[in-house]
């Protein structure tokens, strides 16, 4: 059974609006996230990915229908009151997901709004899954971009995600194009995303890319697989443990090959 089937089963969609630029599908928010993105910030997750990452933490994301139906203006009030304190805070306002880019014309207006409304910092956290002539106004509202990118190797790519890598690395060259600041994050699972060839061939890539401001290399975790087994799917990663320290920092030394600053739990 597909995770989204599986999803769907045991989520209730609580139906409101039709969903368009103004309304989104919505799993869940985080009014004082510390690791997506600078400083403080209110994360928004939206529901719904093309993606079915073997080590997905939010295995009931992916069916964007499972979501909460949200509107811009209810998501504003609420930011409303956290919003001076997260200016303070050298913060902003993240959409993560989900893939935010498959409800892109939502997430432009949510950036919009919260610009104008509080002059709030955005950033978008994404596989690169998208129609990319279509994000580009989003892109324009955009100030900050977390890449994922879950494998250089093709092959790998194919079997982390079940995609194929070409759409996230046009996205990534679209990236550069514009200038946008970018922040690629890669998640390291041993045995899977750290063979030697595969972390030199993205840091010959990033080499390319100066609009990369860090490389976050993020260490693989199981915190998400009760959720799996909640939704009584097979989940694959059982047996790999979390990344040692001599594995984060042998795979950070070589992604310091790229010139980029590469950030760590370690550094
Ligand atoms: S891109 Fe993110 S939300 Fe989508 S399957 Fe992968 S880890 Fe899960």
């Amino acid at each position: 059974m597909d995770i989204c089937t599986a999803s769907q089963q045991v989520i209730q969609t609580v139906s409101a609006t039709k969903p368009g630029s103004d309304v989104g599908y919505i799993h869940s928010v985080d009014s004082c996230g510390t690791v997506d993105g600078p400083g403080v910030r209110f994360i928004v997750f939206t529901s719904g990915c093309p993606l079915r990452c073997v080590y997905c933490h939010n295995p009931d994301a992916l069916c964007k229908t499972n979501g909460l139906q949200r509107s811009v203006d209810d998501l504003l009030d609420e930011i409303g009151t956290y919003a001076e304190f997260i200016k303070r805070a050298n913060g902003g306002i993240t959409v993560s997901g989900g893939e935010p880019l498959s409800q892109h014309r939502f997430v432009e207006a949510l950036f919009r709004g919260a610009k104008k409304r509080y002059g709030l910092h955005t950033a978008l956290d994404t596989s690169g899954h998208g129609n990319l002539g279509a994000v580009k106004s989003l892109l324009d509202v955009t100030d900050l971009v977390l890449l994922d990118i879950k494998s250089w190797n093709p092959n790998t790519y194919q079997q982390v995600t079940g995609q194929k890598v070409d759409s996230c690395l046009q996205f990534a060259r679209l990236l550069q194009e514009r200038k946008q600041p970018t922040w690629i994050r890669y998640v390291l699972v041993p045995g899977v995303t750290d063979a030697p060839d595969n972390l030199r061939g993205l840091a010959e890539f990033l080499r390319g890319m100066n609009c990369v401001e860090r490389i976050e290399l993020l260490s693989f975790h199981k915190m998400g697989e009760y959720k799996w087994e909640e939704l009584g799917i097979d989940y694959t990663l059982k047996d790999v443990l979390p990344p040692t320290r001599e594995q984060i920092l042998s795979a950070a030394k070589i992604l310091h090959e790229s010139g980029r600053k590469v950030v760590s739990g370690l550094s």
